[in-house]
């Protein structure tokens, strides 16, 4: 329904607008994120495999260190002497045991397990048994290094495959979200439109009689369809300049029909009232009645107290006229100071009751400045005739009608005479 699309709806260019910032912001973030951690992932695997490789070369020198010294041992027997080559490679191996250790320190690695060695315990330490110790420290670290190194490498690896199946999520997603999004733009927009097109050039090549059922009719054909928020707008501004025509239309009928000084119908609206009730008459039998009204001595009234004053009442005149009036009769000016009211499904009887009730309230009525006519009253003279009882067509029903006025004139005015009763030669009623 119209009425349950008018909550604020974001239209489908909004939706797919914020869809893609949101998912530009995903993908910023997620690889800003990503870039973050890979650096990290790589020092890690950098450092640790500098660890790794820098421990091997420690093992190496060690090994050659206690080569010499067992050679140095089986020349001197004395293993607390160490020779001054000894000593400085005792010294360059303490200083690479101790950039390990920083580096150990920097790659997360576990410093070694047995006692730490210092400067001053190195001597004791590189005694045969405790560098046996010592050594099978370093093979540990070595493997652990190793290992770590390795597991690093792994992460690294499947980081790396974690934001190519992200990216590749996001995108499908992406891709999933704006395809339904243009479905439903396409059903919700285009198809509407396509139809409101169509229906728009239907209503401009050929201009219902109706503009307002037509407008009803295109807003029941779009409820059919669920459609987005500028097309209920653009549908509501249709409706609404078709309620502006269809109330213009209506405005301009009346004016078509109604007679401007009296507001009673005029005289082309009657006599297509007339042909049509004839007509049906004929098909179906019924009576149609006609009853032909005329001030009496209206030029005196006019002479009297002026042309605007006869239109006043004229007007008054008329005013009584359609309250006396059924919805379906039709109340005319027929011209000048004449009025003509075709009485539908009428016979002679009921339009003569409604005539005589009419001329004896337009007789009481105090119109203003009536005491200059003769008698002191405005009155009129009316003149019925009914189809097809006294005539053969509509033409013929005028005219006998208002055979009958001129005997209610010549009668003395202020009288209804029938045709039917001039036939009779009963001139008289009332
Ligand atoms: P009768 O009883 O025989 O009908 O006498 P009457 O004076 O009414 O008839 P007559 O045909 O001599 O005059 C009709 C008058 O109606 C003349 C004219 O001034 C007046 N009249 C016709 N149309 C209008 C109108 O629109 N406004 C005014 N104020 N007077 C009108
Ligand atoms: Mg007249
Ligand atoms: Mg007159």
């Amino acid at each position: 329904m119209i009425g349950r699309h008018t909550i604020k709806k974001i239209s489908p260019l909004q939706a797919i607008v914020f869809t893609g910032t949101i998912s530009l912001f995903i993908i910023i973030a997620g690889t800003a994120g990503f870039l973050v951690t890979q650096q990290n992932l790589l020092d890690a695997v950098k450092k640790k495999q500098t660890c790794y490789l820098d421990l091997l070369d420690f093992r190496g020198k060690l090994v050659e260190f206690e080569l010499s010294r067992n050679s140095q041992q089986s020349l001197h027997i004395a293993t607390e002497e160490l020779s001054i080559k000894d000593e400085q490679r005792a010294e360059a191996l303490f200083v690479m045991y101790e950039k390990l250790l920083t580096e150990m320190h920097e790659a997360g690695l576990k410093p070694f397990t047995s006692k730490q060695l210092t400067r001053e315990s190195w001597p004791t330490m590189s005694t045969a048994q405790n560098l046996e110790l010592f050594r099978l420290d370093l093979e540990k670290g070595i493997e652990k290094a190793k290992i770590e190194s390795k597991n690093a490498s792994v992460k690294l690896v499947v980081i790396n495959e974690f934001f190519l199946f992200f990216i590749l999520a996001v995108l499908l997603t992406l891709s999933i979200v704006a395809g339904w999004m243009l479905h439903n733009n396409y059903r919700q927009t285009l198809i509407p439109l396509a139809q409101l097109a169509g229906q728009l050039k239907l209503i401009n090549s050929n201009i219902p009689e109706s503009i307002h059922d037509t407008a009803e009719e295109m807003k029941k054909d779009l409820t059919e369809t669920e459609y987005s928020s500028d097309i209920t707008q653009v549908t509501q501004s249709i409706m609404s300049f078709c309620g502006d025509i269809e109330a213009k239309n209506k405005k301009l009928d009346e004016l078509h029909i109604r007679d401007e000084k009296t507001n009673l119908y005029n005289y082309r609206h009657f006599k297509e009232h007339l042909i049509v009730e004839v007509e049906r008459s004929k098909r179906q039998g019924e009576k149609v009645s006609l009853a032909m009204i005329d001030i009496d001595y209206f030029k005196r009234y006019n002479d009297a107290n002026g042309h605007i004053a006869g239109d006043r009442a004229l007007k008054a005149l008329a005013d009584i006229i359609s309250t006396q009036c059924r919805a379906y009769d039709v109340p005319s000016r027929f011209g000048g100071e004449e009025f003509a009211i075709l009485f539908p499904k009428t016979d002679t009887g009921t339009s003569l009751e409604i005539a005589e009730r009419l001329r004896k309230l337009i007789s009481a009525e105090p119109f203003q400045h009536e005491k200059n006519q003769s008698g002191g009253e405005l009155t009129v003279s009316i003149g019925i005739a009914t189809f097809p009882a006294d005539a053969t067509d509509w033409h013929n029903l005028i005219n006998n009608a208002d055979r009958a006025l001129y005997r209610a004139k010549s009668n003395g005015r202020d009288n209804v005479v029938t045709f039917t009763s001039m036939n009779s030669e009963n001139c008289k009623p009332g």
